[in-house]
């Protein structure tokens, strides 16, 4: 294996819940694969708070902006009160417009489907998760319903509160030629944009109409659009008909978790959250509190979202053998973790027990 004269220096988030333990089996299993890294450690989330009185300190921020590149792990975000989302927090600080989840099925997971090999391309700053909220009974829900009266001649119920979807042409359009990009740079064969703008033309109309101009560009991959109603269903009946799929904020994170689930679960499904120069990898789940400090859990989502980390940095020829370590232990069926067996009650490895068998075939 070839050796890096300079290490690579890349800013590392352990977050918190299960987090810190998946990060330290995979910090483990990339010190293995013969490349050089230099750690710039990071605090978030609780206890970032606590130590500092935030939950996203400046130093993060300033340390992922000059590295370009860091490795995440997952984040509790407190349900109903405390601090927003220190995930969605950093994908806005950072402009990360780009959440990208592949979802591949790898031989020896229990799963309904073969051969499926899909990426997710979610946009990551806009829709329903831009936070402009108004909760109901306020002057702002108030004051909405007037102009929504006044505007389109609709009473909504006094009672409603308000989520507004805000969806643009500029968000759009680099979300869809980011899908095109990576089809080309990937060797994909076609992208499909998932909508409804049948119903909502004037926020999904945008998208559609960005994603047929887009598409046009880019004449040596096939596109379609398709419902998205009609996407989830063809989903769940032929996922292989499908390769990179480009899909606004809300249908991007509903429809890579049915995505995940079709290959196997969380376990098994890495992401990266990109921008124009800097890239987060982490994997598509949580940090699933109860589960915390056991070494229980599946390290694999965070080892394939290294794998990515590990192709975008230029290491290919590692990126490649972490993958391939990971799916020669998957197949091996003996070190695995709960979620991978067919029956969650049978005997399973644990976390470290993960990290050492993707080690061992590392080490082949
Ligand atoms: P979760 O993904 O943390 O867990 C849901 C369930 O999935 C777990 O109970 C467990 O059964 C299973 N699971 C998840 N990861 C697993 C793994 N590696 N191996 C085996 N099983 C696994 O989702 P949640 O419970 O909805 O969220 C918990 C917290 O994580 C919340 O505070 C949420 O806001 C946060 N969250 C953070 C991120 C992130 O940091 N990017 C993403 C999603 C959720």
């Amino acid at each position: 294996m070839a050796q890096n004269i300079m290490p690579h220096k890349l800013t590392l988030i352990p977050g918190d819940g299960i987090g810190p333990e998946i990060i330290e089996a995979t910090k483990k299993v990339l010190e293995t694969t013969g490349i050089k890294f230099e750690w710039d450690m990071g605090i978030v989330g609780q206890v970032a708070q606590d130590k500092f009185g935030t939950p996203l300190p400046d130093n993060v921020l300033e340390s992922i902006q000059k590295n370009k590149v860091a490795l995440k792990g997952p984040v509790t975000t407190p349900i109903g009160t405390g601090f927003r989302s220190v995930n969605v927090a950093l994908r806005q600080s950072l402009d990360l417009y780009a959440c990208l989840r592949p979802c591949k099925t790898y031989h020896g997971v229990p799963t309904h489907f073969e051969n499926v090999d899909i990426v997710i391309v979610r946009e990551n700053t806009e829709d329903l998760y831009s936070g402009i909220e108004f909760a109901r009974d306020t002057l702002g829900s108030a004051s909405l319903a007037k102009l929504i009266l006044e505007t389109t001649q609709i009473k909504v119920k006094e009672d409603s509160g308000f989520s507004i979807k805000a969806i643009s042409e500029t968000a759009s359009r680099r979300i869809v030629k980011f899908a095109f990009e990576y089809a080309r740079a990937n060797k994909r064969k076609k992208v499909s944009a998932g909508h409804k703008a049948n119903i909502l033309k004037f926020s999904d109309g945008i998208f559609l109409a960005v994603a047929r101009e887009v598409a046009k560009e880019y004449p040596d991959i096939e596109f379609e659009d398709v419902v998205i109603d009609a996407l989830c269903m063809r989903l769940a009946r032929n996922p292989q008909q499908y390769d990179v799929i480009v899909l606004p904020n809300l249908y991007g994170d509903i429809v890579s978790d049915l995505c995940a689930g079709l290959v196997g679960g969380l376990g098994v499904a890495p992401g990266a959250n990109m921008g124009d120069n800097i890239a987060v990898f982490e994997p598509t789940h949580g940090s699933a509190p109860k589960y915390a400090g056991q070494n229980k859990v599946n390290p694999m989502a965070m080892m394939l979202s290294a794998a990515m980390m590990l192709h975008h940095i230029g290491e290919t020829k590692a990126a490649d053998k972490l993958e391939n370590a990971i799916a020669d232990v998957i197949t091996e069926g003996k070190n695995i973790t709960y979620d991978l067996k067919p029956n969650h009650n049978q005997p399973a490895a644990t976390t470290s027990e993960v990290a050492d068998a993707v080690i061992e075939k590392l080490n082949k």
